[in-house]
């Protein structure tokens, strides 16, 4: 069986990428400082405790597995707290990537998977976002997370560092077998928010501005299902492990929905109506990210399932009614 250091496996997308890594028939070693992630999501292959930002515990880590690939998913990644506390993304984003690449390297491990986001690209009025278009971050998320995509740029050309970089759009869902699913605390995503809102686990929800440049004044994002994301980085393992040269893929599906619409396919598939509140834009937010390309599809061969929101939403329902971590 074939290591695979998976950082953040107890996070949202990180534990439904053990499940995927497992059921390729590889063992996923979870790296987790448990700061957001929850033991509990720990299922599919062992468990090491740690910090990005310890070099020795990782070196322990590398030496005690020989994993031939890393998948990062281990960040903070909230883009209002990246505006309101911008070191703690510099240091735990940025800092604690370079330790595990510099750990990675001095292994002999030169297979790594990164975990990006579409926040790098930043507002592109009426631009298709596919893979080459600049990177332009509003947000120290966005912009920690780019820095992360030079890291490992400068680190493939000194010391032939492999690596797939996927830039995600808004993911949502959950593993639809209830093994793992999305679990913040707090929680600041749009879709476990919405369903907290429907069954009384909060006020309501509000909705973060109605003055923007779209159709119905809300922002619009482009959602993906968990399980066709984690897909997609089985196929980019795979095209490592092929040889193939360093390349970056977008993950998205090209369709883009306001936050209404995501309320009232919420509001179908649950048959509980959102209660929400207009509030004022959040701090960071672009208007609009969809992504723009077919490159996964093409290259990868990937192609999603899941990600219709019905579907999403459903399996998100279904997990938020049924499934919790306790630690
Ligand atoms: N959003 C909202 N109210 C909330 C949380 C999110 O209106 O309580 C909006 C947010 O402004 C964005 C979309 O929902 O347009 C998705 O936000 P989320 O935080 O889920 O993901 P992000 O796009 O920040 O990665």
């Amino acid at each position: 069986m074939k290591n695979i250091l998976v950082t953040g496996g107890a996070g949202y997308i990180g534990s439904h990428a053990c499940k995927a890594l497992s059921q390729a028939g590889y063992t996923p070693v979870t790296f987790d400082n448990l700061v957001t992630g929850w033991q509990d999501a720990v299922k599919f292959g062992p468990f090491e405790q740690g910090d990005l930002l310890d070099r020795a515990r990782l070196d322990e880590v590398f030496a005690k597995y020989e994993p031939v690939a890393v998948m990062h998913f281990a960040a903070l990644s909230q883009v209002g707290e990246a505006m309101s506390e911008p070191g703690k993304y510099w240091s735990n984003n940025v800092t604690g990537s370079l330790t595990l690449i510099e750990a990675a390297v001095a292994a002999g491990c030169e297979n790594f998977v990164f975990s990006s986001t579409c926040a790098t690209y930043g507002e592109h009025d009426n631009v298709v976002l596919d893979e080459d278009t600049p990177q332009l971050p509003l947000n120290a998320y966005g912009a920690s997370k780019r820095a992360i995509e030079d890291i490992l740029r400068d680190f493939e050309a000194a010391h032939g560092l492999n690596h797939v970089i996927f830039r995600y759009f808004n993911v949502a869902g959950a593993d639809p077998d209830g093994e793992v699913g999305e679990f913040h605390r707090p929680e600041t995503h749009l879709v476990p928010l919405m369903l907290d809102a429907i069954d009384g686990k909060r006020d309501g929800l509000t909705v973060f501005g109605t003055d923007y440049d779209t159709p119905d004044g809300t922002c619009i994002r482009d959602y993906v299902h968990v399980c066709d994301l984690v897909d997609a980085h089985v196929l980019g393992l795979n095209w490592l492990e092929q040889g193939k040269d360093s390349r970056v893929f977008n993950l998205g599906t090209g369709s883009g929905f306001s936050v209404m619409e995501v309320i009232s396919h919420s509001n179908a598939v649950t048959n509980r109506d959102v209660p929400y509140a207009i509030g004022p834009r959040r701090a960071g937010d672009c208007t609009k990210l969809v992504s723009g390309s077919v490159r996964a599809g093409e290259e990868l061969g990937w192609s999603p399932k899941r990600s219709t929101l019905e579907t999403m939403i459903a399996d998100a329902w279904r997990w938020h009614q049924n499934g919790h971590y306790e630690k």
